[in-house]
């Protein structure tokens, strides 16, 4: 009897179909990113901050193991199919406080951590007694980083909350089912939580070979996109690809001129290691490269609070 295959392995037979979104693989992101953190310290000039962000990355990965956050409505994701919006948009969630104590553990965990420096855990410590005594001020906090205001965030606890809140829609992205996210979603968010791509990457392997993935800030979700066009703007004739002579081949800047912003993108055929937070937070000279040209980071850092550019 002829076996019938169910839809996702006729789709893996076709190569002419590209993989729309990859959903983050929560065994493995916040370890991998840590490693990859690590990796990049020796002999960068930004050592100490690649180490702390090292630290909050296991920390993520040791609270995401019992995350269980509580998913989108039957109702949210028809209205999310209905009108092509991505199912768990991260502005406006009816966030559960499960990320408060998500926040908890990792700051705990940090200021635990060996090595860390004094000022860190001063920070650690302030978001600690927050979480206790005022939760409210952290769910103002929490709703600016995710809108990407500047107005009244913290930087130093900016990164410390997101790391919280990567945590949370991680984990909702992990366990999300893909078949139920609409047939098309915004250009340049996220299908799944509509947060703005940190870079990105062009894959190896498979059915993924040589094709171009937007990786979200927020969720670790990775999206199609094709090649040699601007991800903020959508131009195609004035993108530009920026490198720092001698330096590594996998990172590159592409620029654009219609718009002046750029955003990064890595190339895993010329290392296989490239991690989209920690490359982008580890690169920090081809910002400065690019930034003198005149162009601007089309959207900062989840581990570095960039603040407003003026
Ligand atoms: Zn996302
Ligand atoms: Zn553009």
């Amino acid at each position: 009897m002829q076996r019938i295959l169910p839809r996702g392995e006729i789709e893996a037979l076709d190569h002419n179909v590209i993989p729309r979104v990859t959903l983050p693989d929560r065994d493995s992101l916040f370890a991998t990113r840590a490693a990859r953190l690590r990796q990049l310290a020796a002999g960068s000039p930004v050592a100490d901050y690649l180490l702390l962000m090292a630290q909050l990355c296991d920390a993520q990965q040791r609270a995401i193991k019992d995350c269980t956050a509580p998913g989108a409505s039957e109702d949210r994701i028809a209205l999310s199919q209905a009108h092509g919006m991505p199912p768990l948009q991260a502005v406006g969630w009816p966030r559960d406080p499960l990320w408060r104590r998500i926040l908890a553990q990792l700051v705990d965990d940090v200021a635990a951590g060996k090595d860390v420096p004094a000022e860190a855990i001063e920070v650690c410590k302030a978001l600690r007694r927050a979480v206790d005594d005022d939760p409210e001020s952290l769910e103002d906090l929490a709703e600016a980083i995710l809108a990407e205001q500047d107005q009244g965030v913290d930087g130093a606890a900016a990164p410390f909350v997101m790391a919280a809140l990567q945590v949370y829609w991680t984990d909702l992205a992990s366990r999300f089912d893909d078949k139920q996210l609409p047939v098309v979603s915004p250009f340049g968010v996220c299908p799944v939580c509509a947060s703005l791509p940190v870079a990105s990457i062009v894959r190896v392997g498979g059915q993924y070979e040589g094709y171009r993935y937007l990786c979200c800030s927020l969720c670790a979700t990775q999206w199609h996109m094709v090649r040699v066009k601007c991800t903020h703007c959508e131009d195609v004739e004035t993108v530009a690809y920026q490198a720092i002579d001698g330096r590594t081949p996998a990172i590159k800047a592409e620029t654009c001129d219609h718009c002046h912003t750029y955003r990064k993108i890595f190339y895993q055929d010329k290392d296989l290691q490239v991690e989209p937070v920690a490359d982008d937070l580890a690169s920090l000279m081809l910002d400065v490269l690019v930034g003198e040209a005149g162009y601007s980071r089309a959207s900062g850092n989840p581990l570095l609070w960039h603040g407003s550019e003026e």
